[in-house]
């Protein structure tokens, strides 16, 4: 199994015919709960293609977190080691969209803020028994660096996608087996002068004690680099209606077909192809393909 180490949101988002001016109080046409969260919504991606999932976080004692637990079981992902912390809120987005699309949005971490490396030694033999640990940045950086340093331990790969990005983190410390970043992420951790040079590149990954990375781009190619290859994998083609959770879906679809040991180039295939008909349909978690869809886009 893969064990999701991250953040659980609850996002309200609520339809205003124009955004409102401070101290403007104003009428939404409409609010729709949508449950989210890079951490969660990652889990939910690499479950849809077949893999067994057990998720670590925080949400607080409020009715989303039950909601969150129902939700996931409905998923079938294990979230016995989520902690349910008193007097807390789970973490929410307060998001506003208006008539032109525009948007204004509150994050407010909660719980997921208070995700402790104690929490992540306690699940140390949930860890040591995953086939792979994926990490995103959502949740705080002590938690994260402990569950490098007990993925390192347990010689159990990692799959990091650091975002949201922040360049504080002790690239090097701990090993990292795949590395899933956007352009302006690849820009900020390796420069872009070094992301012009593949050769560039394959050098850094020693020094950030990184085996494979992966630079995802939108609607062009995807590269795939190693120390000894690349690889540029086409995107597939869709024509996208909402691009919201396309990265999410991407690192989820990619953790289960490293899971299950398939070679570095069908990894890169399957995850761009997921990601893209995630694009085919709004919202995050709504819009993540299964297996089935992936297979069949690509038999087609
Ligand atoms: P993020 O949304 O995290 O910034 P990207 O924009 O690179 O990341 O998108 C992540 C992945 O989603 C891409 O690698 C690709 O597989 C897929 N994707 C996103 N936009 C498109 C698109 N217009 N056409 C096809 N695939 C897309």
């Amino acid at each position: 199994h893969i064990t999701v180490v991250g953040s659980l949101n609850i996002d309200w988002i609520a339809r205003v015919p124009k955004l409102p001016k401070p101290g403007q109080t104003i009428a939404s046409t409409s609010l729709i709960q949508r449950f989210g969260g890079k951490g969660a919504n990652q889990a939910i991606a690499a479950s849809r293609q077949g893999a067994q999932i057990s998720m670590i976080g925080c949400i607080g004692d409020d009715p989303s977190g039950i909601a969150y637990l129902n939700h996931l079981g409905n998923h079938h992902i294990h979230h016995e080691a989520i902690l349910t912390l008193s007097k807390k809120f789970t973490g929410s987005a307060m998001i506003a969209v208006d008539d032109s699309a525009e948007n204004q949005i509150i994050v407010n971490a909660g719980a997921n803020a208070h995700l402790k490396p104690q929490h992540l030694r306690q699940h140390e033999t949930l860890i040591a028994q995953s086939r792979a640990l994926l990490l995103q940045w959502e949740v705080p950086q002590p938690a994260i660096v402990e569950s490098l340093r007990l993925a390192e331990k347990h010689r159990v790969p990692v799959i990091m996608n650091p975002s949201p990005w922040h360049d504080q983190f002790p690239w090097g410390k701990h090993p990292i087996h795949t590395l899933v970043v956007n352009q302006h992420e690849a820009a900020a951790l390796f420069g872009p002068k070094t992301l012009k040079q593949i050769s560039s590149l394959q050098k850094a990954l020693a020094t950030h004690r990184i085996n494979r990375l992966i630079i995802t781009r939108g609607a062009n190619s995807t590269l795939g680099i190693t120390p000894e290859a690349h690889i540029e994998m086409p995107a597939f083609p869709v024509d996208p209606l909402d691009t919201v959770g396309a990265g999410d879906t991407f690192a989820g679809t990619y953790a289960t077909c490293f899971a299950q040991r398939l070679d570095f180039p069908i990894c890169l295939q399957h995850a761009n192809t997921a990601a893209a008909l995630a694009t085919l349909k709004p919202g995050a978690q709504e819009a993540i393909p299964t297996h089935a869809q992936v297979t069949k886009a690509l038999s087609q």
